[in-house]
């Protein structure tokens, strides 16, 4: 079971569009995937299809120590794709963990009990929807996971940004997570006919080389529009390019990583 956090403290970069569509291209491709959303907006959650009406047991319950993680579990449409959905009690959270010593350890401890647990214990991947900050949440990602993915916008202060994430991924690999790695730097929202787009590319590529993702997601006004049906755009338009770039993402996460596709992908 591979754990990555989504995370990059900019809001609006792409982290919840790429945790669910990575989501479903890996589950699409063989994977046994787990979206665990973080994100108090629970937008992950929406945009997987999942009414709040359904999110009874949330992150929040998790977290707070009410309920295991496999009992927040709820399917999506997509078959091999789960989601652990959040509500706006997740705001709460960080207040009523501030004086517990093992704040910043919740999430791993939480994950330690999945492949005890039928519901859970096929899982192969899990993507972790950090909130649009280096709170304590985030922290709990970075410090339950096996690596980071950065989504970055090609936008005019994206390598300052990403320096302040770098520096946070180091200090939470000395002090709470030793085998934290970066996975990969993903650049959203791309307009190859923007030249700041370009210039941003090329000054990312340089300064991380082949941290950096070769796909790039196209902007794409059709990865925009999925969430509101509550789909991921994999089923919303498959042959769109924004679709088509989250498969090449997530074959290039999984070579990354060393792996073969699992079986299935080959049927
Ligand atoms: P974050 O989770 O980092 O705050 P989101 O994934 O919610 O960012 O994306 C911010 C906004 O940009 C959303 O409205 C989303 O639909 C839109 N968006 C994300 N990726 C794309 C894309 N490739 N093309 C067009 N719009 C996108
Ligand atoms: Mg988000």
């Amino acid at each position: 079971m591979r754990i990555l956090a989504l995370a990059n403290q900019k809001g609006g970069v792409g982290k919840t569009t790429t945790a669910i569509n990575l989501g479903t291209a890996l589950a699409a491709i063989g994977e046994t995937v787990l979206v665990i959303d973080l994100d108090p907006q629970g937008n992950a959650s929406t945009g997987l299809g999942i009414d709040r009406r359904s999110r009874e047991i949330s992150t929040y319950h998790v977290m707070a120590g009410e309920a295991s993680l496999a009992q927040s579990v709820v399917p999506t449409a997509v078959p091999r794709l789960s989601v652990a959905p959040s509500t706006m009690d997740l705001l709460g959270l960080e207040l009523e963990l501030a004086n517990l010593p093992d704040r910043a350890h919740r999430l791993r401890s939480v994950l330690q009990g999945l492949h005890t647990h039928p519901a859970t214990q096929n899982i192969t991947y899990i993507l972790i929807d950090c909130p649009p900050s280096l709170n304590l949440l985030t922290i709990n990602a970075l410090a339950a996971a096996d690596a980071v993915l950065v989504p970055l916008q090609c936008e005019f202060f994206a390598l300052e940004g990403l320096s302040q994430l770098l520096r946070t991924v180091d200090q939470v690999k000395t002090a709470l997570n030793p085998r934290l790695e970066i996975q990969g730097v993903v650049l959203t929202m791309y307009d190859p006919r923007n030249n700041l787009s370009t210039q941003v590319e090329a000054d990312v590529r340089g300064f991380l080389g082949d941290k950096v993702y070769g796909t790039t997601i196209p902007r794409n006004v059709r990865v925009s529009e999925a969430p509101s049906h509550g789909k991921p755009v994999l089923l919303y338009d498959l042959k769109c390019a924004g679709a088509q770039a989250y498969l090449r993402l997530a074959s290039e996460v999984i070579q990354r990583e060393g792996r073969m596709p699992p079986p299935a992908a080959a049927a």
